[in-house]
């Protein structure tokens, strides 16, 4: 039997194993607002004292809502060690009001999927409980211009980076929706140019729709930061058509897997490095 060579060998002085990460305990929450922003959009407010100490820093964030199993009236209160609940998904907080204890959500009714169908009979008093926030998009200091491209389920996270900007900065944004009727006005940035794209209802198209508004448009400045958001698969080829035909180098680009075609809980932290 052969030792391991000194490289198998795990250096415990220099890099002692990473404590266990703790998770923050869930907060009741309450619905107490239900617009309907668009055929395929609710904004839903939720609202609890538990909400109490939760602060985002940066845009993009996310946290973990937990949904009603069938046959629930509401989710039953996560242990903070327990297992993972199984309706639990990811979302952005687009406003968070501390002194009121809010937060505003924006869901995409996308069809089946528990988040999705507890947000189409979403009624003010129903309960969640909800976790997080977990990091954002850490905006570089400096940068001139941006480039944000995604799909509807990224219009949250693009809203709270819009509106994070500074006053000089350039922002384009390419945002790719089922139907024209989901297109809305965005918090104004002062030279902001967003181009609505419609991929139609089959989710199998997803990405193409951006894909080809990328492709007319000038190829991105070495200066400009990218942030890309939509389905996992589109991601990655966006990611590979700015990195190939588009000669952007790949430390411009932030690529985020918000769902994948097919997939139930796409994880939180697809980020397309492998492509
Ligand atoms: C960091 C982060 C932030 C996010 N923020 C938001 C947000 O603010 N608002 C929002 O609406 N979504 C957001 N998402 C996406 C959301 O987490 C997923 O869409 C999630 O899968 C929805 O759960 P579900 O229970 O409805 O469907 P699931 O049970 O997860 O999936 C069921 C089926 O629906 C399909 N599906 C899932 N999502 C979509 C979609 N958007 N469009 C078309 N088909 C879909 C899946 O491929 C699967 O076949 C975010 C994701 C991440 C990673």
């Amino acid at each position: 039997m052969t030792e391991p060579s000194r490289s198998d060998t795990p250096d415990l002085q220099t890099n002692p194993p990473a404590a266990p990460r703790k998770r923050r305990p869930p907060r009741r929450v309450e619905v107490s607002r239900v617009q309907i922003l668009s055929p395929a959009m609710r904004r839903i407010t939720l609202t609890g004292a538990e909400l109490q100490g939760f602060e985002v820093s940066d845009p993009a964030s996310y946290m973990k809502l937990i949904f009603p199993e069938p046959g629930q009236l509401e989710p039953e209160r996560p242990l903070p060690d327990g297992p993972r609940a199984k309706s639990m998904r990811t979302y952005t907080p687009l406003a968070v009001r501390p002194v009121v204890c809010e937060i505003d959500v924006d869901f995409v009714l996308h069809g089946e999927g528990p988040a999705s169908s507890w947000a189409a009979q979403a009624q003010v008093g129903q309960v969640l409980f909800l976790m997080g926030p977990g990091p954002g998009y850490k905006l570089p200091a400096d940068a001139p211009a941006y480039l944000l491209i995604g799909d509807d389920s990224a219009l949250p996270a693009f809203e709270t980076i819009l509106a994070s900007l500074s006053d000089t900065a350039t922002v384009q944004v390419i945002m790719e929706v089922t139907g024209s009727a989901e297109e809305r006005a965005l918090p104004d940035a002062p030279h902001s140019a967003v181009q609505w794209v419609v991929r139609g209802l089959d989710n199998t198209q997803a990405g193409q729709a951006l894909e080809a508004a990328l492709r007319q448009s000038p190829p991105p400045a070495a200066d400009t930061r990218i942030y890309v958001a939509c389905e996992a698969s589109a991601m990655r080829r966006i990611r590979q058509l700015l990195t190939g035909e588009l000669g952007v180098d790949p430390s411009q680009i932030t690529g985020r897997g918000y769902w994948k075609l097919g997939n139930v809980n796409h994880p939180d932290h697809d980020y397309g490095d492998d492509s």
